[in-house]
């Protein structure tokens, strides 16, 4: 029998792009179960990640329209990494396949041919990778190029140039359901759970409609907790920003011996001054980045909820291959 499909899209204030891009997701699925290379229970799944506008109105409507549309709201808003993980976990029981995508329409969704494809080759991941950002302003290639560098040389291993456009199977998903941290980066998470994985390529375009929600700060502080969720290495970095120092100040006290016996002691207001104001400064950074993991703990410690589901258009009951909700 072939795999069920669950395609996972995250939404939070698309009231503009959902109605244009629940179609083509519809046709996709039902194109994918004419090639008989999905099951025709396959569906959609969106999550509401607390939208003020009328989406979670759109997805209810959907869903009632046709059986092949589901939805789930998140009790407020929560992000896109807790919103797309909330999908993941409720459909790990109820599919064979998921695949996560964003519902703007960026994402060319005939890459979900190959990632299905992949699949039944005997891949368990499959990730997404944009093959050019020509459609991305110089700004965004240059932050985006760099955020994927940034992770890498601090020791957060991501697939260059992949976002969350992936595919996942439920057998992954229940292993990466045992990953019970707070603090999630997906596409630095996923890799970890290993099996057997690959990429497709394929071309970001415009959004259809509406308007980012990841601006530069979100996308730095997406960076920031992807580093200090993933990785080490900064505190290995001060560590050795410490032992650098440490020489420094013993050249510094050897100096100032040989100074003093050379009776120039008077002198030296401004390097004494500027020293101070330097070493003041390096150590202000390294606690703020001690004070950041120090933060992780903390979250981690207190192990709330990484989200509260208030409303789904279907019983939650509904399991694997029941064929109640046959689109
Ligand atoms: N999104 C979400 N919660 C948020 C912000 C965004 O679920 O708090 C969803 C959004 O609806 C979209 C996806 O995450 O489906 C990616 O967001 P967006 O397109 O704004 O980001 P960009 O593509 O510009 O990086
Ligand atoms: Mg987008």
């Amino acid at each position: 029998m072939p795999p069920i499909l669950y395609i996972i899209v995250p939404c939070y204030n698309e009231e503009r792009v959902l109605p244009i891009t629940a179609e083509l997701f519809k046709d996709k699925i039902n194109e994918l179960i004419k090639k008989g290379k999905i099951s025709n229970i396959s569906k959609v799944l969106f999550v509401n990640d607390g939208s003020k506008d009328n989406t979670w109105k759109i997805i209810c409507d959907l869903s009632k329209k046709d059986d092949c549309y589901q939805g789930i709201s998140q009790s407020r808003n929560r992000g896109h990494q807790n919103a797309v993980l909330a999908g993941l976990m409720e459909a790990k029981d109820l599919c064979d396949i998921t695949i996560s995508v964003d519902c703007d329409g960026q994402d060319d969704i005939n890459a979900m041919d190959d990632m299905v494809d992949a699949y039944l080759n005997g891949c368990e991941i499959v990730y997404g990778v944009r093959s050019k950002r020509e459609t991305d302003t110089f700004f965004k290639r240059f932050t985006a190029e760099g955020f994927y560098k940034l992770l890498n040389w601090m020791g957060a291993e991501v697939v260059y140039n992949h976002a969350d456009y992936r595919l996942i199977s439920s057998r992954v998903l229940q292993e990466f359901a045992n990953f019970k941290e707070v603090n999630i980066f997906l596409r630095g998470m996923i890799p970890l759970v290993g099996f057997k994985s690959t990429s497709v390529y394929y071309e970001r375009h415009e959004r259809i409609a509406g308007e980012s929600h990841y601006p530069l700060s979100k996308m730095l502080a997406l960076a920031f907790d992807g580093i200090t969720s993933l990785s080490v290495k900064p505190i290995r970095m001060i560590t050795g920003l410490g032992f650098f120092m440490a020489v420094l100040s013993f050249v510094g006290v050897l100096w100032s011996i040989f100074e003093y016996f050379s009776g120039t002691t008077v002198n030296g207001w401004a390097s004494m001054t500027s020293l101070i104001c330097f070493i003041g400064g390096v150590q202000l950074v390294c606690l703020g980045i001690l004070g950041e993991y120090i933060g992780k703990i903390y979250l981690e410690a207190k192990a709330r909820p990484r989200y509260i589901i208030s409303d789904r258009t279907y019983e939650p009951k509904y399991k694997k291959g029941s064929g109640k909700y046959e689109c």
